[in-house]
Formats: C-alpha cells, structure tokens, sequence
C-alpha cells in the first residue's frame, strides 16, 4: 500500500470512529507493534535502497506523528464528550471487586462447628505452644512412653519441655483440667509435627477434637455421634467400620473407617486398593487420663475421638495433594 491511499483510508476510518473503543481499535489496526499497516509500512523502510530511504524516511516520520496526533486528538474530544454525555453517570459505583472465599480448610471446619453445635457441644480453641504436660504427660503418656516416639516433636525448648503441640489433644487435658463435666467440647486447631511435607502428610496439619465427659457415657454414645457425624458429611448411604485400635489417651481405642465411596468397598487408588478409608481415631477416655485431669473416673466416664481436617478437605472438594492447600494458590480461594 502507498502512503497516499493509506492515508486517504486512514482519514476515512478516523471520521467513522467516534468513540473511544472504535479509536482504539483505528490506533491497534494502523500502530499495533506487530502488525499495524502503518507499522508495516515503516519497516518496509529496511528493504529499499540507501537514496530512497533518504527521500522517503522524513516523509513517513511526518506522517507517523500526525496520524498518531490525529488519533490523539479525536480521543480528547471522545473523552470530553463522555464526561458531558447526561446518560454517563461517572459516580456510579463500580462493578464489585473479586474478593475471593474462605480457604477450603476454614470452610470445612465451620461446617463441623455448627453441626456440633447442634448437638451441644462448644467450640473451644487453646494454645499452640504447649507443655510437655498438657500436651503429653495428662493424656497417660509419661515421659519415655513409647507412644511420644511415634510423634516427632518440634520442641521450641526441650529442656523446659516447651513444644508446637503435636495434636489438638492438648486441649481436652485443659479442659478437662479446668471445667468440671458435664463436658462436651470440640477443638478444631492447627498442629505440628517434624515430618517432611509430601502430599498426604506436612509438618503443619489441622486436626479436630471432640471430648464429652458425664456421668454414664459409654462407648454406644461414641459410636451414635460418629454415626450422625458420617452422615453429615459423607450422606445417608454411609458405612462404617468400627475396629479396636491402640491409643495411649483412650481405652479401649477404636478407629473408625468409612468404605470407600469411589468403589464401594471393591477398591481403588483413592483407598489403596483397601476399600475403606480411615476417617478418624477415637476410645473411651482412659482412666488415668480422667485422673491425671483432676476427673474421679469412678465417677465420671468419657469419649474422645480426633481427625485431621486436611484429608477430608481432599475428599470433599477432590484435591489431590496436601501442599496444595497450604501454598497460597488463589485457585482454592
Ligand atoms: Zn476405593
């Protein structure tokens, strides 16, 4: 194209566009960096011989400033007219700005409040730098018990027994340290353990907690609340397995398992092939730990059962690995 007729259609294009939208759709056709016709047309430049560059280089610069002067100026009188235009409101509010959702975790934990909630229970936080006390020793671990090798502990100070708690355990030999039953008690919280993050288990992990003390609870109450609780989460079509399990705070212990609900107990990936998924660990107190709490177990019974948040986060909303919740990807939020 010569630079005449490009001109010419320029002009022509420029008298059509009248608004601010079509002046910038001119400025991209004719300016865009790699493929505006004029842009073209200046680089064409490079192709022609030394004189002709000389005589026709300060004619296409005269022309490239007043073309874009010209765009210039049209948008100036666009903007003007827009501020003028009665049917423009500029103090209208704008559009509601994306402000993102609850993290997966939090949304979770709400949800277990409230149904715990319901059926009386409170929600209690507590500290997450701990005692070796609290955090071991009131829940019938003793010093050199095997059972605190399972958990490697980030101590902040081993000598004053000064560590991040290891589970939200700590918080029921508070509890039940300070109240007197009736007690009925959930403890959501963050915990920490010195593993090496990979994509089911990390150093940092939420757990929740529940705790119920009173006069002639048994493990039939135990069972019924993990029932309902199920239900909650998983539907009405929910099975459950009950098995003996060993945990030092609890006798006797039971961990709970679900069938899987990818393959219906015919197992899969999702369950290692099991066809039941370990939701959660739980037992009736143990009575030294009711006596290490200032609690007359001859007296009073109680259950106790906790889980970690994480794993059903990755159920419910189909998240593959762990780290993925605690790496600030706005995706999840
Ligand atoms: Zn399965």
């Amino acid at each position: 194209m010569d630079v005449v007729k490009l001109e010419k259609e320029f002009n022509k294009e420029l008298e059509q566009s009248s608004n601010l939208d079509q002046l910038d759709t001119l400025y991209l056709k004719y300016f865009s960096k790699t493929n505006g016709l004029f842009t073209n047309l200046l680089k064409s430049l490079s192709n022609l011989s030394i004189e002709e560059k000389k005589k026709l280089g300060p004619v296409y610069n005269q022309l490239n400033s007043k073309l874009r002067n010209q765009i210039e100026e049209s948008r100036k009188n666009a903007q003007q007219k827009e501020i003028n235009d009665p049917l423009i409101d500029l103090t209208y509010p704008l559009p509601a700005k994306k402000t993102g959702a609850l993290h997966p975790t939090t949304q979770l934990i709400r949800e277990m409040n409230e149904f715990f909630r319901y059926y009386g229970f409170s929600v209690a936080e507590g500290p997450e730098i701990e005692t070796e006390e609290y955090n071991f020793r009131k829940l019938n671990l003793p010093e050199g018990h095997p059972a605190t090798d399972l958990q490697d502990t980030l101590y902040l100070n081993s000598k004053s027994g000064i560590l991040l708690r290891t589970h939200t355990s700590s918080v029921e030999s508070r509890i039940l340290t300070d109240y007197k039953p009736p007690i009925r008690v959930v403890v959501p919280g963050p915990c920490f353990r010195n593993e090496t993050p990979n994509s089911t288990n990390g150093s940092f992990f939420y757990q929740y907690q529940g705790v119920v003390v009173d006069k002639g609870i048994t493990i039939q109450h135990l069972k019924s609340t993990l029932e309902l609780f199920h239900k909650f989460l998983f539907g009405n079509d929910v099975v459950l397995r009950f098995r003996y399990k060993y945990y030092p705070e609890v006798s006797p212990g039971m961990g709970t398992d679900m069938r899987c609900k990818f393959c219906n107990g015919a197992g899969c990936p999702v369950c290692k092939y099991r066809g039941w998924i370990e939701i959660l660990g739980s037992g009736m107190i143990h009575y030294n730990t009711l006596k290490l709490c200032g609690i007359d177990p001859e007296v009073y019974t109680g259950f106790a059962f906790g889980m970690g948040i994480e794993r059903l986060v990755m159920q419910k909303f189909g998240i593959e690995d762990m780290r993925d919740l605690y790496e600030g990807g706005m995706v999840y939020l």
